[in-house]
């Protein structure tokens, strides 16, 4: 039976709500047999996942979803097989979630303007461990009856577009792939329908991107095909993943996106030429 898989997951290691042992529990109860735990600028969610794993016939790989900027549009980029224990990547993993913090008060002052005056605290203990971000003040302003839905706080207030929008740690797009490489890990272009441009696929494509998420919760069928097409072009490994994050957008979303079969092993072997610097 082909693996049933999900290459995009995050955990409450960064804006999900399940813990990584819920994460793989929940994997075990939908019957996939790979996931990849791929938290934004957040690792410490592998390491849990991977210790449950051992109770059911689950393999976990390590992933990361970092952000940069390209053309003033945010732009995601996965990482796959990183070594989730060197020091040197989580030490700017770090750096990158201290922005957030930072950040994350900045929002909030940017909220006063509409009359919105969010505890602080409240939205930092929602986050809880590892990386809190945008999904996190979008929650409490929902909790607290500021908006009807997580999109309106996205649309009306926090969205790449929205008046309280800030930018987070500032990253080019060579160096976000560089850094996954450096660590050993295949960067794959996340989501590219949600990014509203294509522009940018042949410069990361340049700069050694190795794979585009085609199939994503996100993705109309027409995107689909569309990337689908790109991935030819370009010879890129076509993945897939649902972007799970537990309850955090209202439903469960894992296991929900066709994965291609063999996915799994050319991000692993790809992943095997990286750290053998073949890449
Ligand atoms: P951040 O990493 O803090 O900039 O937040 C980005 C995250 O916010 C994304 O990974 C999504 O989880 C979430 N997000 C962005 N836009 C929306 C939206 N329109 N509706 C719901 N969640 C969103
Ligand atoms: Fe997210
Ligand atoms: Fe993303
Ligand atoms: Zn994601």
């Amino acid at each position: 039976m082909e693996p049933r898989v999900d290459l995009h997951v995050h955990t409450h290691m960064s804006d999900g709500t399940f813990s990584p042992a819920e994460v793989v529990d929940y994997a075990h109860k939908l019957g996939l047999s790979v996931i990849a735990i791929t938290d934004h600028d957040c690792i410490d969610g592998v390491g849990p996942a991977r210790a449950r794993a051992k109770l059911y016939d689950i393999e976990v790989i390590p992933g990361v979803e970092l952000t940069v900027e390209m053309d003033n549009i945010e732009v995601h980029i996965l990482g796959y097989f990183i070594d989730n224990k060197n020091p040197a990547f989580e030490k700017k993993l770090k750096e990158m979630r201290d922005v957030r913090v930072k950040r994350t008060l900045t929002i909030i002052e940017k909220l006063k303007q509409f009359n919105i005056h969010l505890d602080a605290d409240k939205v930092f203990k929602l986050s809880g461990p590892g990386a809190i971000g945008r999904l996190h003040v979008a929650r409490v302003l929902y909790e607290e009856g500021h908006v009807a839905t997580i999109s309106d706080a996205f649309r009306k207030y926090i969205g790449n577009k929205g008046p309280c929008y800030v930018k987070k740690f500032k990253m080019t797009y060579q160096e976000a792939i560089a850094m996954l490489m450096d660590n050993g890990g295949v960067p794959v272009l996340a989501h590219p329908h949600v990014m509203g441009s294509d522009e940018m696929i042949p410069k990361l494509v340049q700069s050694g991107l190795r794979g585009i998420e085609v199939y994503h919760t996100d993705h109309p069928v027409a995107a689909t095909m569309k990337y689908e097409e790109i991935a030819k072009k370009y010879k890129l490994i076509i993945t897939g993943g649902s972007d799970c994050h537990g309850l955090g957008k209202g439903e469960i979303l894992m296991g929900r996106v066709r994965v291609p079969a063999g996915a799994v092993e050319e991000l692993r072997s790809e992943a095997e030429k990286i750290k053998k610097g073949q890449g």
